[in-house]
């Protein structure tokens, strides 16, 4: 079988949808495939929370009380420190909602735009036209073949982002493998309180120190308790176990685990290459600091799909050259922020338990609403070298992070404004991903120093 489209989205969840029902909004016909069933589309877990505040900017339809995927509301979260001090409170409005229905009604909100939804098809190969370039797909439905032919193909299939990883090397976008070092593998237990009547969970609290957090959920006499940690399901487990023996939590009773991974590495350096886009999880888009990656797909997605509207027009083929204020306009409205974030995480993360209570208690890194813009970080440095808060090789880690940080920033609010000086760019990139460190190193050490063996004894 054959078809022919403007536009093919491989992957049917949060970001290949949002996109597809934005080009569809404008006039191009889109196919979105999706390999899974549309009965269990996005189900590798299922609470999700999302700040309510996106629905609007982004122009989809807000979940409310009563709609499946709707679940509950909270209004605060909290930041501890790795003693369990000095809580620091952010307010927004975030929606607690069901994954799968969610998903679902982001599928009918595309559909209304004009979109065609293909479920149960998988991505097989690219095609390439006469002169190289991609030009569509071959997708399997069942036992049948599917030959797509489209002028635009969207990737958005998740960590293994299919499309992107079959691309030739030199086709203008990385090829890189998201393997398991830069995968974050998040491990949710849906718990029962064994006394809610005192210890209902309401609001979200995080412990960054140990990337654990504790949530509500669809019960609203259980909770999520999360965790997530490189390298592996098992590492992060072993993490989790270790945290729970801290006594910070309430009594409780396991009802049952989910496990699923989010990518935790920079992006591509360029989303675009001629007729192709990464999107979401396929081009690693998360927020460093917290793993979350819905909204921040959107930004792309949004910023992707005005940029291909003006230059599809006319049924012209969208060459890289033509979109390439994909990547320059992601990268200041979202991406330099998120690059330095990454870069900083590591140094200004590796620090004694005593010391990052240190640093809630000064309000350094973390701070509360009331606090933001406040205070000055060089001179709590310098109070925290006198009074010894924090040890010489934690406050160079932190100061080294910060350098790093800023500089890998200032390089990305440097893109370049066309592919000519992109070699160039990288080639500096390169340099600063590599001072920057490694979150997965930090957790090899640390698995060696739970087990007394090397990382190689625990693939
Ligand atoms: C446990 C956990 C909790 C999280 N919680 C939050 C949260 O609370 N808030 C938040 O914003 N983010 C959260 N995230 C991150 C968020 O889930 C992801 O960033 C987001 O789901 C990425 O969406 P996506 O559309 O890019 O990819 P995915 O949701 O992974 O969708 C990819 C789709 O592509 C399809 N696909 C894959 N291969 C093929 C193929 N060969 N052919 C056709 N289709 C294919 C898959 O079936 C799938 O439907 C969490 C992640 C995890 C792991």
């Amino acid at each position: 079988m054959k078809i022919n489209t403007d536009v093919l989205v491989i992957g049917g969840c949060t970001a290949g949808l949002y996109f597809a029902g934005l080009m569809a909004k404008q006039g191009y016909k889109v196919v979105v495939a999706d390999r899974s069933s549309q009965e269990r589309i996005g189900d590798r877990y299922n609470i999700i929370h999302i700040a309510r505040e996106h629905f609007a900017f982004f122009g989809l339809p807000e979940p409310r009380q009563g709609d499946p995927e709707y679940v509950a509301k909270f209004e605060r979260s909290i930041l501890r420190s790795a003693l369990n001090n000095w809580p620091k409170n952010t307010r927004n409005s975030i929606l607690v909602l069901r994954r799968t229905p969610l998903i679902k009604r982001i599928a009918a909100w595309a559909k209304e735009q004009g979109a065609e939804l293909l479920y149960d098809t998988a991505f097989e190969k690219p095609v390439f036209n006469g002169e190289g370039r991609l030009s569509g797909a071959v997708l399997r439905k069942g036992g049948e073949e599917l030959l797509v032919e489209s002028r635009l193909t969207a990737d958005a299939s998740g960590i293994p982002a299919v499309v992107r990883t079959s691309l030739p090397p030199d086709y203008g976008v990385e090829t890189f493998v998201t393997g398991p070092r830069d995968q974050f593998y998040v491990v949710l237990h849906y718990v029962n309180l064994k006394h809610p009547e005192k210890d209902k969970v309401e609001v979200n609290t995080t412990w960054t120190h140990y990337k654990t957090w504790f949530a509500p959920q669809h019960n609203s006499n259980g909770a999520i308790m999360g965790i997530g940690a490189n390298l592996s399901f098992d590492y992060a487990e072993r993490s989790f176990q270790r945290f729970v023996k801290k006594g910070f939590l309430p009594e409780y009773e396991l009802d049952h685990i989910e496990q699923s991974s989010t990518p935790y590495r920079r992006p591509p350096y360029s989303f675009v290459a001629h007729g192709f886009i990464a999107l979401g999880d396929a081009a690693c888009l998360t927020n460093p600091w917290s793993g979350e990656g819905v909204p921040y797909a959107w930004v792309l997605c949004k910023a992707a799909a005005g940029e291909y509207g003006r230059a599809m027009q006319n049924g012209a083929y969208p060459v890289r050259e033509a979109v390439w204020q994909v990547n320059t306009g992601y990268i200041k409205e979202q991406g330099a922020l998120f690059a330095k974030n990454l870069a900083m995480l590591c140094g200004a993360t590796n620090c004694t338990e005593k010391e990052n209570d240190y640093e809630f208690k000064h309000s350094i890194i973390y701070e509360d609403d009331d606090e933001k813009g406040k205070g000055n970080l060089i001179l709590k440095l310098l109070w925290a070298f006198i009074t010894r808060g924090l040890s010489a090789s934690s406050l160079g880690n932190l100061m080294s992070a910060s350098g790093i940080g800023e500089k890998v920033y200032k390089h990305y609010l440097a893109y370049p404004s066309d592919p000519e000086g992109l070699d160039a760019w990288i080639k500096k990139a390169d340099g600063l991903w590599a001072q920057a460190g490694s979150m997965a190193d930090l957790a090899e050490k640390d698995l060696a120093s739970m087990t007394g063996h090397p990382m190689t004894d625990h693939p």
